[in-house]
């Protein structure tokens, strides 16, 4: 007898993303990504556009009270305040030293092959310098001034900072606040069944929004700048496999393969939106059902590290430095290429993960060095595809630093990241059961009124 094989959520969705690649080269090659036909109308910029943006509005949606929930319970769950401070100070440290190396690897790759040299290039368009946040203004924005206006904006690190003090705070009301506290353990339950609403239908809308990405962008222009692209891309996957990889057996003794096997839907989920802050879902989920991690340390280091942790970022800033200054004939120097590390990891503190905002990162490395900012002109026509690239990178950094962080504090159960199948998210159905039982809850409850 044929046995049923039922294809997990993973394989759909890496499915969906080969199909949306091979879509999207379809309707780009043959011209029919523009307005005027009825399929770059309706097919590229309705339905896949629709579907694309209602899935990341959908994860977004979840961010803000997920973390919230997360962060309760995780803070309830290690019930001390100095094994938080223990945490706190680690991922920070760890955060820096990742995002650190990553840059300094990528400038000495691009700065040995030489790239940009010779390269006889004209910006074409022009680039408007965003201000990035000094150093003083990010530490006052830690402190909300309304909680509200920072959930309405997701300011992230102000979420973490109110949830942590309400957190050590019901802790200190003691045993009255045990109602509190199942509450908000159920909160946090209810939240992750969210997440696997919104991620079941993740095969067709990654299929969308990457169908989208290269209908519209093509991968010519990949071609054009090929030597920026391919250090770039060089650089990311040192980080990867070899940075990473590293710093993860060492400080764990674990098998890096496993964790890069089972960071693969993280992944694609940041290559698909962009974003590392619309990833914390996945990333979160991932993290503490497929590799073990505990959700007292998950809940702060995954959107912790989704803010201030940009490791791919920043090595597209130490490659763009080195390629821009080549092509302007500008020699940096040891110090200038200092700052530029100093600059990118520091500018990854402030800044937040959605779409876009390495350029703006960009920007302010530029000034500080004296660059041409026409040049990120240059580089601004291939920034979208490789933001999907880089963001892919920049969630693994989050993820495996969780993983080092977890297993120092033994909040870290091995033999799930051990075992390949724990966690595999599966679709949701909502089983006949289920749907029983919510009958019988709505039946009584429109009985007691
Ligand atoms: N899109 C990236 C992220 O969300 C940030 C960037 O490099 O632009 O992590």
């Amino acid at each position: 007898m044929k046995k049923e094989q039922k294809m997990t959520l993973t394989t759909k969705v890496l499915l969906g993303m080969f199909l949306g690649i091979v879509v999207g080269l379809a309707i780009n090659g043959s011209g029919l990504n523009c307005d005027d036909t009825l399929i770059g109308a309706y097919v590229v910029h309705g339905l896949f556009h629709i579907i694309g943006v209602m899935f990341i509005t959908a994860l977004k949606m979840l961010v803000v009270p997920l973390v919230i929930f997360s962060l309760l319970s995780g803070v309830l769950g290690i019930g001390d305040v100095s094994t938080l401070g223990r945490v706190g100070m680690k991922s920070f440290g760890l955060y820096l030293l990742t995002t650190a190396i990553a840059i300094a690897v990528a400038i000495s790759l691009a700065s040995s092959l030489g790239v940009g040299e010779g390269a006889n290039l004209t910006s074409s368009t022009t680039f408007n310098a965003a201000e990035a946040p000094a150093l003083s203004q990010v530490l006052i924005n830690i402190i909300p001034g309304n909680i509200v206006d920072a959930m309405a904006t997701g300011q992230m690190l102000q979420i973490i900072f109110f949830s942590i003090l309400a957190g050590i705070s019901i802790l200190m009301v003691g045993s009255k606040a045990k109602p509190l506290v199942e509450s908000i353990e159920l909160m946090n339950e209810v939240m992750m069944n969210m997440v696997n609403i919104v991620m079941s239908v993740a095969p067709y809308a990654v299929f969308a929004l990457i169908a989208k990405a290269i209908s519209d962008l093509g991968l010519d222009l990949l071609l054009e700048l090929g030597s920026y692209v391919a250090v770039l891309i060089a650089a990311l996957l040192i980080h990867l496999f070899v940075t990473l990889s590293v710093l993860f057996k060492l400080f764990t003794n674990l098998s890096p393969v496993m964790l890069m096997k089972k960071l693969r839907n993280v992944q694609i989920f940041a290559f698909s939106t962009s974003s590392s802050n619309a990833t914390i879902p996945v990333t979160l989920k991932t993290v503490t059902d497929r590799l073990g991690v505990k959700n007292s340390v998950a809940s702060f280091t995954v959107p912790f590290g989704a803010t201030i942790n940009m490791d791919g970022t920043a090595i597209m800033q130490g490659v763009a430095t080195v390629f821009i200054a080549n092509a302007y004939g500008v020699d940096l120097g040891l110090s200038g290429y200092l700052t530029v590390i100093l600059m990118s990891v520091l500018a990854s503190i402030g800044t937040a993960g959605v779409p876009g905002v390495g350029l703006i990162m960009l920007s302010m490395v530029f000034t500080q060095v004296g660059l041409p900012l026409e040049g990120i002109g240059l580089i601004l026509g291939v920034d979208r595809l490789l933001d999907m690239v880089r963001t892919a990178v920049n969630v693994s950094g989050d993820a495996t630093v969780s993983v080092i962080i977890a297993k120092s504090e033994k909040q870290f159960d091995v033999a799930c990241f051990n075992d390949p199948a724990a966690g595999r998210i599966e679709e949701v159905h909502i089983n006949e059961r289920v749907e029983h039982d919510i009958a019988d809850f709505v039946e009584q409850t429109h009985k007691k009124h």
